[in-house]
């Protein structure tokens, strides 16, 4: 159910039926020159729009949040980086507030890898006030999956490129971007990092990006996300609610 359109006596109604919130975490940041700014929170917008028809009788959708934290491309301009201090308190303090509210599941649906670390800080403090998590990242958990439809992933890469055609052919491009390759793996940081690690803001094949693929993405990872979902209230029914 769309929390953002729910009035309060439909929400304490809810409130009685579902323990479940799924809040969706997004970032505006460079993603190439191809793909809109908006990114990380359009893919996320289209899964909870899909996951509405699937579970939205059991789970509250709540409003997104659509800045996070990115120290990886926060040279870009079109980035706007919010400390990981302040993203992981401000995303703790949201949480806490469903908490109140009597929910003890709550989903993260991260669009974003540089919000992961701050993530996981969250998830932590969340478990230790007996609130379960499930956390998708869905770019690295279905990654596997995802290579055999776009095998040339990456950060507005071939597979997140053709998510955001698949929602509309308007919000990218793919005419003569080309593809990058990141020449060194993350565990080496340094000052500017970003620049060098992704030359135009982006990495992949995002030239083989196309809306067909982007639409074969959507439909395999959404059995993979209800399977994670279900398997979130199979671990609520073990531990005896
Ligand atoms: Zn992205």
């Amino acid at each position: 159910m769309d929390m953002m359109t729910m009035n309060l006596s439909q929400f304490k109604e809810f409130q009685e039926t579902s323990n479940t919130v799924l809040v969706p975490i997004g970032m505006i940041e460079a993603h190439g020159p191809h793909c809109a700014l908006g990114t990380d929170v359009l893919i996320p917008r289209e899964f909870v729009r899909r996951l509405e028809e699937a579970l939205g009788d059991k789970i509250l959708m709540a409003p997104e949040v659509t800045y996070g934290h990115s120290w990886g491309l926060a040279a870009f301009a079109g980035t706007i980086d919010v400390s990981a201090e302040a993203f992981s308190n401000y995303v703790m303090d949201i949480c806490r507030g469903f908490s109140n509210n009597g929910f003890t599941n709550i989903i993260l649906f991260n669009g974003h890898g540089g919000n992961i670390s701050s993530l996981d800080i969250v998830t932590e403090k969340l478990a230790d006030l007996n609130v379960r998590t499930l956390t998708i990242n869905w770019y690295l958990d279905y990654r596997e999956d995802i290579k055999q439809i776009t095998p040339d992933p990456g950060h507005a890469g071939e597979d997140e490129t053709a998510l955001v055609l698949a929602i509309n052919e308007n919000y990218a491009y793919t005419k003569g971007v080309g593809s990058h390759t990141i020449p060194l793996p993350k565990r080496f940081r340094f000052k500017n990092g970003g620049k060098t690690l992704y030359p135009e803001a982006f990495s992949g094949n995002a030239e083989a990006a196309t809306a067909q693929k982007g639409e074969q993405l959507y439909e395999m990872m959404m059995k993979l996300i209800v399977q994670d979902i279900k398997k979130l209230w199979e671990l609520e029914r073990k531990q005896g609610g």
